[in-house]
Parts: structure tokens; C-alpha cells; sequence
């Protein structure tokens, strides 16, 4: 009987640090698969630009849907919530099932951590918290920084998606906004970038009883938000691999 072979997955988003990983790995492994969960609420401008890697990295990309929802916008209405300090439904439903559909245990994972303080910190996390799986990040043992993924998309006549020119640290889900974002200044700039998008956001984070934001540890509606409030430090957390972990440990634990 033949061995399966392990399969490299590597997990894109539609954002700059995972497409220049996934480019690394690719040149090592042209058997490297990339695979992305589908969240149905990328900015439009994503799409073109996820067209625009895989015809520069002449791949294509294996799209994880969740069985039950099309988009967050769903799930949030579905479950009449959005996020706790303990995590949001979305990562639940958009990534984390369609991806233990997925994957296998013998999978070798590629991940876009970046040489960034704060990446290293949390792939670190990761590799302690989950020994057993099997884990890479190129752009960590290559000493590659976020700010370096994007210069080595431009220089490769990749236009990054345009949210990160309008000051955004990450493209995700930006047709509503990221709802693990608590960051006063990221939903500023968003109201500022996406005023009718922040509407709606608005209105239905207050339908849903959700205050999103905090401002002196209070926490608020992010229409409550002054309209003066500065965009200078948009913190929007990852949502990655690690989150949906740590996600699935405290759902098997409940
Ligand atoms: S990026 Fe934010 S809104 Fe999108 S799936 Fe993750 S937690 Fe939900």
C-alpha cells in the first residue's frame, strides 16, 4: 500500500503577506497548494487583486466555503451576534468549519507570519500551543516584514489592494469592517474611507445590541464614536490560523 504524500497548504488571504509566503514556498514546492477561506465580505478591489497573484504566480487558489452561510453578514444576523472578548462567530463559521472540513493531519502549513515583532510572537504561540501540527513561515526564516511584502509586490508590478493606501493595516473584511476590531481609531477611519458601509455597520450593530468599540475602556456603538476621533493607529487584529484555534479549543471546551 503507497503512503499518501502530505499536502503543503498554504493559506492565502487576499492580502499581501500570505501571497509573497505562498510565492516563497511555491519556488521550493510547485506542488504547494494555496487555499482560502471565503468570507463574502472582502472589499472588491481583493478580487482583482487575488486575479492579479495568480496569474503572476501562475497558481490557482482553492476557495473553502462554509456549507451553511455566504457571508458574515449572515452568521451576525443568523446568531444575533457579532463579538465578545472571546471571539466572533464569523471566524467560527466562515473559517474554521469549512477549514477541519479541509484539511488533513498530515497537512505541512504555510503561514504568512511576517518578521514583524508581533508576528514572530504569535507564530511562536502557535507552534507552542499546537506541537502536532506541522507548521512553516517563510517569510519569518527569510527576515521578510510586512512593509517588505508589499515593496516586493510593487516591484513585481502587483498593485496591493487599495485599502492598505487608504491607512487600513489589513484587508479584511472591509465590506462591513472587522467586528474583532476594537479600535476606536480603525472604525474612525473606516467611517471616514466607507461612510455608507459604516452606516450600515452602525445601524446594524445596534440592532444587534453589539458595541464594537471602546473608548477609556468603555465600551460603545461605533456611532458613538466622535466624529472629530483621529485615524492615526487603526488596529485591526488577525484573524488567522491561531485565532480560529484558539476559537475551536474554547467551542470544544464548552
Ligand atoms: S476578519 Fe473579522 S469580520 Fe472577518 S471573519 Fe475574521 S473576525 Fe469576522
Amino acid at each position: 500500500m503507497t503512503q499518501e504524500k502530505p499536502r503543503t497548504l498554504c493559506w492565502v488571504s487576499q492580502g499581501a503577506a500570505s501571497i509573497i509566503s505562498a510565492r516563497i514556498e511555491l519556488r521550493a514546492n510547485p506542488d504547494a497548494i494555496l487555499v482560502r477561506c471565503e468570507t463574502g465580505n472582502e472589499d472588491e478591489d481583493n478580487t482583482r487583486f487575488e486575479a492579479d497573484c495568480v496569474r503572476w504566480l501562475n497558481a490557482t487558489v482553492t476557495v473553502l466555503r462554509s456549507d451553511e452561510y455566504e457571508n458574515v453578514v449572515q452568521v451576525w444576523e443568523d446568531r444575533k451576534f457579532m463579538s465578545s472578548p472571546h471571539g466572533a462567530p464569523c471566524t467560527a463559521e466562515m473559517k474554521i468549519a469549512p477549514r477541519i472540513a479541509f484539511q488533513r493531519p498530515k497537512d505541512i502549513h504555510v503561514f504568512g507570519y511576517t518578521a514583524d515583532r508581533g508576528d514572530v510572537e504569535r507564530y511562536a504561540r502557535l507552534k507552542a500551543n499546537y506541537p502536532e501540527i506541522r507548521t512553516k513561515a517563510p517569510l519569518i526564516d527569510a527576515g521578510v516584514t510586512k512593509a517588505a511584502t508589499i515593496a516586493m509586490l510593487q516591484n513585481a508590478g502587483i498593485e496591493p489592494p487599495r485599502t492598505y493606501g487608504m491607512g487600513f493595516p489589513n484587508a479584511n473584511c472591509l465590506k462591513t469592517g472587522c467586528v474583532k476590531a476594537t479600535s476606536p481609531d480603525y472604525w474612525s477611519l473606516f467611517r471616514l474611507r466607507f461612510p455608507d458601509r459604516f452606516t450600515s455597520m452602525a445601524e446594524r450593530s445596534r440592532r444587534i445590541g453589539a458595541r464594537l468599540t471602546r473608548i477609556n475602556d468603555v465600551r460603545i456603538f461605533i456611532d458613538e464614536i466622535p466624529a472629530d476621533w483621529p485615524v492615526t493607529n487603526p488596529i485591526a487584529p488577525a484573524c488567522d490560523f491561531l485565532c480560529a484555534l484558539a476559537e475551536m479549543d474554547m467551542e470544544n471546551a464548552a
